[in-house]
């Protein structure tokens, strides 16, 4: 009998973290932030038996914690793809520098990610401690992303970090015909949602594309720096955008592409990205913003949200001209300016409201499985695991435990910090 504790991301999104023991040895799988001000981290963990710390992706509310572990001791190891190695680093550093310093780690500590890390490749089995065995399995999320399976006296738990079993232009698909598993702590994102078909939302995003160029007219997409920026650099090369119309990339997205382009292993197709990358014009400073202003053209640039970041800049520009587009390609979490603009096409910054008179339009490129693809995927793990629900908000959680329960698995929906044996 192992003891598993959920410290993070039960009934919420958030601060993922999961600490397995079983004998006198432990393994933690992410340690991730929550994006509170200043950001909030899961409850600290004894480390001194501590085998490895595992995560899933780079993604900060599944990483942004870790310097802070790492700093206890500098023999703990990092086990990850090199991909979400490199990924998390500038990830973390970005953070680190929003919030002035507010973290429970130095900036020093963020290099120790480097020198602590263990790449491991999908499918390597490595043995942990005297306890357990690890295996990463790929997770389809974004380039890097893994399911972390531990092997612990004849059970095996699967951690599946946030996951998606389409293949899109970015990422292969999540492994499927996994391995049999006794336990599964699995993400619920979109349990309450179906996603249209992929090539629809790709057709209609590049017609929004093309139409607002045509017009004359810039279209500015907000996305998140890793996974959606580079989905989107895919599918304009994929449709092949007339080569007149040039598409700029601003912010950390910059930093990304170069570390996804030296992690070819890690996307579905190096060379479609690789000519993406090359098409694309890299902005560095004020000068090259003002520029990629003057004529039609595409711009894509975090926040995906539009919280901050130089889509904040780009916005301002563009808003008041019915030329221009505002194109969303993220879900837009509630009380952010992305979700504000779709509701009622203006956004409000500090004191100032901006009546929007761009066109807006929603193209949801979900990094996650939907409803049916959760289901999916979790009935096809072999071993008729027990289901630990969690990184989804409160409701979604209930959805996808109804719906297992319905098919006769057992279901728990943990607290923050509540502890079972498995
Ligand atoms: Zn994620």
């Amino acid at each position: 009998m192992a003891q598993l504790t959920c410290l993070g991301s039960c009934r919420e999104i958030g601060k993922s973290a999961f600490y397995l023991e079983e004998r006198n040895e432990s393994i933690l799988v992410d340690y991730g932030t929550k994006f509170t001000n200043p950001p909030s981290f899961p409850d600290m963990v004894p480390i001194d038996n501590m085998q490895a710390i595992a995560i899933t992706h780079a993604h900060l509310d599944h990483s942004g914690g870790i310097p802070r572990l790492l700093a206890e001791d500098d023999n703990l190891s990092l086990f990850c793809t090199p991909a979400t190695r490199d990924l998390c680093i500038p990830l973390i550093r970005d953070m680190y520098e929003i919030s002035g310093g507010r973290m429970p780690f130095t900036r020093r500590d963020i290099s120790r990610i480097k020198r602590q890390t263990q790449p491991t490749a999908y499918e390597e089995t490595i043995p942990l401690g005297h306890s357990f065995e690890m295996t990463l399995f790929n997770a389809g999320h974004i380039p890097g992303s893994a399911m972390v399976s531990i092997r612990y006296d004849s059970k095996r738990v699967l951690f599946t970090g946030d996951f998606n079993a389409i293949t899109s232009r970015l990422n292969n698909g999540a492994r499927i015909n996994l391995p049999k598993h006794d336990v599964v702590v699995t993400e619920s994102t979109y349990a309450r949602r179906l996603n249209p078909d992929r090539e629809e939302i790709e057709q209609a995003l590049i017609q929004t594309v093309l139409e607002t160029v045509e017009r004359g007219g810039i279209a500015l997409i907000p996305a998140f720096a890793v996974g959606r920026s580079q989905e989107v650099m895919c599918i304009l090369e994929e449709y092949g955008i007339p080569s007149k119309y040039p598409i700029y990339v601003d912010g950390m997205a910059r930093t990304v592409n170069k570390v996804v382009v030296k992690h070819p292993n890690y996307i579905s197709s190096p060379h479609a990205f690789e000519r993406a990358v090359k098409r694309a014009r890299v902005i560095y400073n004020r000068q090259d913003r003002a520029n990629a202003l003057k004529r039609p053209g595409i711009i894509i640039s975090p926040a995906g949200m539009l919280k901050g970041g130089a889509s904040h800049f780009y916005f301002k520009m563009l808003y008041g001209d019915e030329k221009n587009s505002i194109v969303l390609v993220s879900f837009q979490i509630p009380g952010t300016p992305g979700a504000e603009l779709l509701a009622k096409r203006r956004v409000t910054v500090g004191n100032r409201e901006y009546a929007v008179q761009a066109d807006v339009r929603y193209h949801h490129l979900s990094s996650h499985s939907d409803s049916r693809g959760l289901m999916q995927m979790l009935q096809s793990i072999p071993g008729n695991p027990e289901f630990f629900l969690v990184h989804g908000e409160s409701e979604s959680c209930d959805a996808l435990g109804a719906k297992l329960e319905k098919k006769g698995k057992k279901v728990t929906i943990p607290e923050t910090n509540d502890s079972f044996e498995v």
